[in-house]
């Protein structure tokens, strides 16, 4: 991050677009020729060491423009783009094969490359997309570049906006969040909540994908099916198993910091590093990695959605958590199934009100506490306020 940056965020609208149906074939075309255009040019741009502007156009232009059709602007576009993926891959110590564009996405460059105009979208060479839906909250903030995107049969325009940083407020207490395999907990020593994770139902996904993957590769089907349609149908069930992650993670995230927000209250969740490390060695299986994938999901968007709107958030030391008594600091010991009892002063909590407590005094600690001292949390006040499904964005 370059100095000055300091104050602003990096954000993503994303625009859901459609070509005009007499344009839909052209456009496609035209991002058929940038796709070859640009692997082209990444391995020119490599081969000949070339990674400025100026030796880029000078090995590049014409050929984009003449061979691969592009129209001026879209060529320009196309070796900037080159240019940024041959940097990143000679950058890499451990680089494996020069890397290909596979799937259907063009960078733009706003205001040359690609202009929004009303509900339209024009793109250079002479293309318009109208726009169907977009996120109107930052219109405000000057568009910067864009990738256009088409996949499933739609399109995507997603352009980057720079908007300024919130100021933080002084938060009046704390909201923990708190992960297992089955489940989040999210509250502090006055209220509790629980949302089931959406685990099971992204592993249906990946068993039919599992399913459909070990039926076609027997010797039964031919090549040809083996590797077009049944190959289409699995990638899109893992898609969609990722997808209902990802959905999950930030929605739950939003709830979570509106929740804060409300309240005034800063968010604290543990440093998930070492558990997902942990997760890591157990033995791979698809659903551990979806957990893994639902922690840093979770994780990303919480701290993100936390920098959008100025709430306070804390990552706390895992360590003992879910072991060590939050009233008096003692070793616990297990009751029954994720029970656990203070030898010491007698509190008995689920393991789970016992991490949300240990996070919250930790995080309390950390304030400085400046806040209000918290009282010895009485179990029988902690109130289980499920809320289900987060609402929608
Ligand atoms: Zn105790």
């Amino acid at each position: 991050m370059s100095a000055g940056d300091e104050g602003e965020l990096t954000l993503t609208v994303r625009m859901r677009v459609s070509p005009e149906p007499e344009q839909q074939q052209a456009i496609l075309d035209l991002m058929r020729r940038y796709r070859d255009a640009l692997n082209y040019s990444v391995r020119t741009l490599i081969a000949n060491r070339a990674l400025s502007l100026g030796k880029a156009h000078r090995l590049l232009y014409n050929d984009l423009r003449e061979r691969f059709g592009l129209p001026a602007r879209a060529a320009q576009d196309c070796y900037r783009e080159a240019i940024a993926i041959a940097k990143s891959w000679l950058r890499n110590p451990k680089r494996g094969k020069v890397p290909t564009a596979k799937g259907l996405s063009m960078w733009l460059v706003h205001g040359q490359g690609y202009r929004v105009k009303g509900d339209h979208v024009e793109l250079a060479g002479g293309y318009r997309l109208r726009v169907i839906g977009w996120d109107r909250r930052y219109d405000s903030y000057p568009s910067r570049e864009a990738r256009l995107v088409f996949r499933d049969g739609e399109f995507t325009l997603y352009v980057f906006k720079r908007a300024p940083r919130p100021a933080k407020y002084a938060p009046k207490g704390v909201l923990a969040v708190d992960v297992n395999e089955r489940q989040i907990v999210v509250g502090n020593s006055r209220v509790e909540a629980r949302v089931e994770t959406p685990v099971e139902r992204a592993l249906r996904y990946e068993r039919l994908a599992e399913r459909l993957q070990g039926k076609y590769s027997s010797t039964r089907y031919n090549a040809w099916l083996r590797r077009s349609g049944i190959r289409r149908r699995i990638r899109r069930f893992y898609r969609k198993a990722r997808n209902i992650i990802e959905d999950w993670a930030r929605r739950t995230a939003h709830t979570i910091i509106s929740l804060a927000r409300q309240g005034q209250l800063a968010v604290a969740r543990e440093d998930l590093t070492g558990l997902v490390e942990g997760l890591r060695r157990l033995p791979k299986s698809h659903r551990t990695a979806l957990i893994a994938l639902g922690y840093r999901r979770l994780a990303f968007w919480l701290d993100w959605q936390a920098e959008k709107n100025g709430v306070p958030l804390f990552v706390v030391e895992p360590a003992g958590t879910s072991s060590t008594c939050p009233r008096c600091g003692a070793k616990l010991v297990e009751v029954g199934h994720r029970r656990l009892r203070c030898p010491r002063c007698g509190l008995e909590a689920d393991r789970d009100t016992i991490a949300i407590l240990n996070i919250e005094r930790r995080t309390l600690s950390k304030m400085g506490g400046s806040l209000i001292t918290p009282t010895a949390p009485q179990m029988t006040d902690v109130n289980p306020n499920r809320w289900g499904e987060p609402p929608h964005l």
